[in-house]
């Protein structure tokens, strides 16, 4: 019997898996998907907020402020790119500035600083704003993370630290067992645990349905569509820029990334499906329309791509975070500011946790991850150096993006590697560029099929059947 099994890699499952690595015990993890982080962990704002807009004193308003905190030293250990840039809650009209005043007052209840900068201060450090900005609300300790290399990293250190990772297992059945624990089934096996942690996303609702029918949750999926822009201008928006929020979420922003690009999104819809990620034309022109409103000149020529995310939206509207049945945790209807929130989410489970089982810390737990090498933020002289020691950073495998076969390498072979298309393309971001693949795709292919060892036909863009190749293709060989 495993001490403790976690059901889903996100960024919730992965950053408790990561806490809870601390500590003497045999964790298990089970994701239904090919790779963590894949499902609402990769597809989001990737804001880190700075707290000032949940009700105080709920939930949210608790882990969103701890976790903005804890963000720092998770990411410095981690080597998680982030950015504590600051964001802007715009006001245009009487309207508007009335709520940036309760969101001020919000603010400093939920220990946030924030300030009030007038139109002139505003556009002294946002030129490219809307002149009718009548008021702004910046929040300095927000910040923006790659979302996609939080979940990795997160997870490539709890593996370090001993957890097992099983992908491609989903949860089928779960049962409490006489006298304690729980009984886990998935597509692959039988598990069992004395405690089980819900972190199943979009699904949390249906895994304590399983085995808690006396409180029976329901996740409706809210669906947030985006466009993202190439990195044309690193100057062009330096903050987080949001409209003022309403009953349906955090309004439209945009937003540099920590990549360069900038992100204009989200709409909020709920949808029937919790796998629909379909875009719609006229979703996507509402969203730049308010995303206008705020930054008029928007080039849309930039636009490379468009992408939505499904919000794990409970009905009650609330984070659920609780221990439901003795040994049974679950983190339902972990929406935004779930992200931001992980770190503080995972040491509630900490607690939860030792509710059953003996906490003895780890006497060797090393809080760090191995940097990872990014070619395209070194100075020349200092990629001259790498590529001297190893040629396989001087060659380059993503022309849009400046990624080298080394970083690529280093991906597929660390803890939680790369084994797709899209898990290389997520974590060092061939693909991410203006030619979305066309030119490095059929180099990743090559290198995953000689690294993996499996034939080039077998190489697969995501989820299981998601092949590219039908026949091996003559093409143009690796340099
Ligand atoms: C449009 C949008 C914008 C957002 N913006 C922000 C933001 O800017 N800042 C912020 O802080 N938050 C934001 N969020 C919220 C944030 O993305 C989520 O709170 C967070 O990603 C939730 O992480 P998770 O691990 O709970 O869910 P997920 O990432 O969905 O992970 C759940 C995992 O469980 C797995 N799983 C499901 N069922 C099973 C099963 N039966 N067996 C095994 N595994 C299973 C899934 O495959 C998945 O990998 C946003 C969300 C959306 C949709």
């Amino acid at each position: 019997m495993h001490d403790l099994i976690i059901i889903g890699a996100g960024a919730i499952g992965s950053a408790a898996a990561r806490e809870l690595a601390r500590y003497q015990l045999d964790i298990l993890v089970l994701e239904k998907e090919s790779d963590v982080g894949q499902v609402t962990s990769s597809a989001n704002s990737a804001i880190i907020h700075s707290g000032y807009d949940p009700i105080p004193g709920s939930e949210k308003a608790v882990m969103n402020v701890l976790g903005n905190k804890l963000y720092d030293q998770m990411c410095e250990e981690l080597d998680i790119d982030m950015r504590k840039i600051g964001s802007l809650t715009i006001a245009t009209n009487d309207e508007e500035v009335e709520i940036l005043r309760e969101l001020e007052e919000r603010g400093r209840k939920n220990g946030v600083p924030v300030e009030m900068l007038d139109h002139d201060q505003t556009l002294a450090i946002e030129p490219n704003l809307t002149p009718e900005v009548k008021l702004a609300l910046l929040a300095p300790t927000a910040g923006i993370v790659n979302p996609f290399e939080l979940s990795v990293a997160l997870m490539e250190n709890a593996m370090e630290n001993g957890v097992q990772l099983r992908l491609n297992e989903g949860v089928t059945g779960l049962r409490a067992l006489d006298g304690g624990g729980y009984e886990v089934t998935t597509n692959r096996g039988v598990y069992q645990a004395r405690v089980v942690v819900n972190a199943a996303g979009l699904h949390s609702d249906e895994i304590n349905n399983l085995v808690n029918p006396d409180t029976k949750f329901e996740i409706r999926p809210r669906k947030g569509e985006y466009f993202v822009l190439d990195h044309f201008d690193p100057n062009f928006i330096r903050h987080t820029i949001f409209t003022v929020p309403s009953s349906k979420g955090k309004g439209i922003l945009v937003s540099p990334t920590t990549h360069g690009n900038y992100i204009l999104g989200p709409s909020a819809e709920f949808v029937e499906r919790k796998d629909d990620y379909s875009t719609s034309a006229e979703t996507l022109a509402q969203v730049l329309a308010t995303a206008r409103k705020l930054v008029p000149t928007i080039p849309m020529n930039q636009v490379i791509r468009e992408f939505s995310g499904l919000r794990a939206v409970e009905k009650s509207g609330h984070f659920i975070i609780e221990e439901s049945l003795p040994g049974f945790v679950n983190l339902v209807g972990i929406q935004s500011p779930g992200l931001t929130s992980c770190p503080a989410i995972a040491l509630e489970v900490v607690k939860m946790a030792s509710n059953t089982l003996k906490m003895e810390k780890k006497p060797d737990f090393n809080p760090r991850r191995r940097p990872v090498v990014r070619l395209n933020r070194m100075t020349p002289e200092e990629r001259e150096e790498l590529v001297r020691k190893d040629p396989k950073f001087g060659n380059i495998i993503c022309r849009c993006e400046k990624i080298s076969e080394g970083e690529v390498l280093d991906c597929i072979h660390r803890k939680c590697g790369a084994t797709t298309i899209r898990g290389v393309k997520r974590r060092v971001r061939p693909g991410m560029g203006k030619c979305q693949g066309g030119f490095c795709q059929p180099r990743i292919i090559r290198i995953l099929s000689r690294e993996l060892g499996i034939p080039e036909e077998d190489v697969r863009m995501n989820e299981s059947g998601s092949w590219i190749l039908s026949t091996e293709r003559p093409c143009e060989r690796d340099q």
